[in-house]
């Protein structure tokens, strides 16, 4: 355990070395959050000596869980032969062949350190080969920080993006079907890409609906766009992702988390023919490095991580997931609230809200950490494949009992 709060902690000139005491936005939770220092399986410890179940994942990423012991020694055989190196490695086509295998449709793979430049290169990916620029996406979806990527938020998250990117980004209500069709006709050549996310939690893990999803692959076929589906989350859904279960193709898929084996990744994974616009050996193809990109570590680790999850293991964890949902809609449906979410993902809003305020996700988060679950700050949950049937069910009750205690609780 820690002896000294790192937030008392100060820089030469008297701040906290952190600002705001986060490392990450995104951890932010209301109140200084307690810091893990040991994770096992299911199962996080933190600073404050509680014991925890890990439902957050790091944001859905750990999808075997904390110190899987293959994964591990895969990280571990690939960390003592050196971190990184300035030549490829043998370990990137690897976990490339895996990820096609699943992906039979799609031609390559390009490694990125993160989700977010996955997608910022699949957009430019999309305008070098279309000569176009704009580019639609869904509002409220999220597609990691980049500039373009943070204009569907809305105002709130573009202060410090240029006027030129916000007007190059449409953003079509979710399941807008006619909107999305007038935007395209009414300019088809001007677009680039479409954007999609089929589970899109920052706008509250509302489905988007199969008529969008198609419209969006007709038109996109029809006008020559890109489409780009964005399973950063969403791949450990289905062996080929969320699109898989569409049944619909993307030209190019944006994926993470998951793919890493816990380490840092990003990959875009896409037909040869769009491809091609990273392909060095071909005159004037675009710049794409990223010093750690294709890392061996994370790419050890990622394989070793698809290899423990195979169909079988697929279908388990979203089946648990269901169960999850079904029991934690029975207690807190009187109370006005809903779990929402599809397989191994689930998420608990007031009943038919797209957006909840932050307070409410916020109060949510305490009330799940005090009874020993930890989700992410949205209240986002995934299940890891350490839980079982039992594992689950005792989620299910403390995520309900949490959901009653923010539900019946005055709001201030
Ligand atoms: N796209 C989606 C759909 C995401 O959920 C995320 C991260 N939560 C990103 C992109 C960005 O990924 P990363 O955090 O690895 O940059």
């Amino acid at each position: 355990l820690l002896t000294e709060d790192p937030h008392l902690r100060r820089g030469p000139r008297g701040f906290p070395l952190l600002p705001g005491g986060y490392g990450r936005s995104t951890y932010y939770i209301g109140a200084p959050s307690p810091y893990a220092v040991r994770g096992e399986g299911y199962r996080v410890w933190d600073d404050r000596g509680r014991e925890l179940i890990d439902a957050n994942n790091n944001f859905t990423s750990l999808i075997h869980g904390n110190a899987h012991p293959e994964i591990t020694e895969a990280a571990t055989k690939a960390l003592t032969s050196g971190a990184s190196w300035g030549i490829p490695n043998l370990h990137e086509w690897e976990l490339a062949e895996l990820l096609l295998s699943r992906l039979p449709q799609l031609d390559q793979v390009r490694f990125t350190n993160s989700g977010t430049e996955a997608v910022m290169s699949a957009v430019r990916i999309a305008r070098a080969s279309t000569g176009r620029e704009r580019v639609i996406v869904t509002q409220g979806g999220y597609h990691g920080t980049s500039d373009l990527a943070l204009v569907p938020g809305g105002p709130s998250y573009t202060r410090g993006v240029t006027r030129g990117v916000i007007d190059d980004v449409t953003a079509i209500p979710l399941n807008d079907v006619d909107r999305l069709r007038r935007a395209i006709e009414t300019a088809p050549t001007e677009y680039a890409a479409i954007i999609l996310d089929l589970l899109p939690n920052r706008a509250g893990l509302l489905r988007i609906s199969d008529d969008f999803v198609t419209t969006a692959r007709d038109l996109a076929t029809r006008h020559g766009i890109v489409l780009i589906i964005d399973e950063v989350i969403s791949l450990r859904l289905g062996l080929q992702g969320l699109s898989g279960q569409y049944g619909v193709a993307p030209d190019l898929l944006t994926t993470g988390k998951t793919i890493g084996g816990g380490f840092a990744v990003g990959a875009v994974v896409g037909l040869a023919e769009l491809m091609a616009e990273v392909d060095p050996t071909r005159a004037g193809s675009l710049p794409h490095g990223g010093t750690f990109s294709g890392n061996p570590v994370s790419m050890a680790a990622g394989a070793a991580a698809l290899r423990l999850y195979p169909e079988p293991e697929v279908d388990r964890l979203n089946r648990l997931g269901d169960n999850a949902r079904e029991k934690v809609n029975a207690q807190v449906s009187q109370a006005g609230w809903e779990v929402r979410g599809r397989g191994s993902l689930l998420r608990a809003v007031p009943a038919g809200a797209q957006k909840v305020d932050e307070a409410t996700q916020h109060r949510l988060w305490w009330a799940s950490y005090q009874r020993g679950l930890l989700g992410s700050p949205a209240n986002l949950l995934s299940l890891s494949t350490p839980m079982d049937g039992a594992v689950v069910d005792d989620i299910a009750d403390r995520l309900a009992d949490a959901v009653l205690a923010v539900a019946d609780a005055p709001t201030s």
